[in-house]
């Protein structure tokens, strides 16, 4: 990020500029300003978390009077960020107008970077997906290759999908553990080479926006949690595909931990296991139960990548139902310890392999048998239902839960 600089700069959108104030080292300043609980940004707040409402109604929620209300409401139009959605019948006859959250209009691009595949898309606040492109990686390039790339895709999808104007930022989900603060990953051990890199700067460059970066794990444990209309519950999201990750979303928040590695369960050692892991380890579950290691187990058989898995499991080759039921269990063992230590409501699995039939029957099978019983009594486990839509939903969640931040909200009524 290069606050000083893009600040300044004449082409930006207002949205972008208020944003960047805030993301940039001027948030402290700005959120000093910011202590109204029923500014704008409040107004907004809690017209996301209730609405549709009417006027009347959230005058009462806020606890202002209508001629604030009316002003609140007056500078929040302003920003595009409310619309009319309809009336509500009140007791002596007259319709009272409803209003909502407008989160149509601002655009996002995203982008869920794995080892071997990366998938970009142009959305909008909602997670509704205007524009996609599947992308095939070559394990051969690192990153100094494949980045340039990525942003070159990036920019002909955007144009092509007509919303380069609304822009408002980039979201980014990797495997592995990300330095918020720096921008910077440190890859999992089957992406060695993309360690240390500092993923968001040539984004950043390119579209003038802020970059979100977002572990690929925590990334679907956000989009069950936006999907299921932001439950007040605990969701711990598990992506098994060439390694295994999980992520945890604790009050709506991911929980990353205090070094961003909360949720990496799978360098977590297996008793009984010898077998050498991609970390330099013996015994780790990713080792014995992630897409990486099926195909090692399935060699034998002609299985030559992920993507063979998923389709001798779909054609029902017993070998390899066997292969990923066992591999459930595993994961299944490992997560019996999380589903007790933090006794979620939701367990969610996604990725090519978390989402295959016998992997999610033979996972729910071992941790119903090992969970502490109090732990299990409202747990919820299930695939994802986003299929491969899940990483969007949640970078797009995420963008939101930034631009729409009462902060956020505030500074961009303040510049209009
Ligand atoms: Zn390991």
């Amino acid at each position: 990020m290069r606050p000083t600089l893009r600040i300044e700069d004449p082409r930006l959108s207002l949205p972008t500029f208020v944003w960047l104030v805030n993301i940039s080292g001027l948030r402290h300043s700005v959120n000093m300003l910011d202590t109204n609980p029923t500014s704008p940004g409040h107004v907004l707040a809690v017209l996301r978390a209730e609405g549709p409402l009417t006027r009347q109604e959230l005058q009462e929620r806020v606890g202002v009077s209508r001629v604030t209300m009316v002003e609140r409401l007056d500078a929040l139009r302003r920003t595009g960020l409310v619309r009319r959605v309809g009336h509500r019948e009140s007791s002596g006859g007259r319709r009272a107008e409803l209003l909502a959250v407008d989160d149509t209009g601002h655009t996002a691009l995203v982008a869920d970077i794995g080892q071997s595949h990366a998938t970009l898309a142009v959305v909008d606040l909602r997670g509704n997906v205007f524009a996609r492109q599947d992308l095939r990686l070559s394990t051969r390039h690192g990153p100094h290759e494949t980045l340039p790339m990525l942003v070159d895709e990036a920019r002909s999808l955007l144009s092509q999908s007509g919303r380069a104007e609304s822009l408002c930022a980039v979201g980014l989900s990797v495997p592995g553990q990300i330095d918020h603060d720096a921008g910077v990953t440190t890859a999992p051990p089957t992406m060695r080479e993309w360690g240390g890199v500092r993923l968001r700067d040539p984004f950043a460059d390119a579209f003038g926006v802020p970059v979100l970066l977002e572990n690929d794990a925590n990334a679907l444990a956000l989009a069950d949690y936006y999907a299921m209309g932001r439950p007040k519950a605990t969701v711990v999201g598990v992506k098994v595909g060439t390694g295994i990750g999980a992520g945890l979303v604790i009050e709506g928040r991911p929980h990353r931990g205090e070094t961003g590695s909360a949720g990496e369960i799978g360098h977590m050692r297996i008793e009984g296991s010898n077998q050498r892991c991609s970390c330099g380890r013996r015994g780790c579950v990713a080792a014995e139960a992630s897409g990486q290691a099926l195909v090692r187990t399935l060699r034998e058989h002609g299985v030559r990548s992920v993507d063979d898995v998923v389709r001798w499991v779909a054609g029902g080759r017993r070998e390899a139902i066997e292969a990923v039921s066992a591999a459930g269990r595993l994961v299944g063992t490992v997560l019996a310890t999380v589903v007790s230590i933090v006794n979620p409501r939701y367990l969610r699995l996604g990725g090519a392999v978390g989402v295959l039939p016998p992997f999610v029957e033979a996972l729910r099978a071992t941790v119903e048998a090992n969970a502490h019983a109090s732990a299990l009594r409202k747990l919820d486990i299930a695939a994802s239902q986003l299929g491969d839509r899940g990483a969007f939903v949640g970078l797009a969640g995420l963008v939101a839960d930034e631009m729409l931040s009462p902060t956020t909200v505030d500074a961009l009524c303040r510049r209009l």
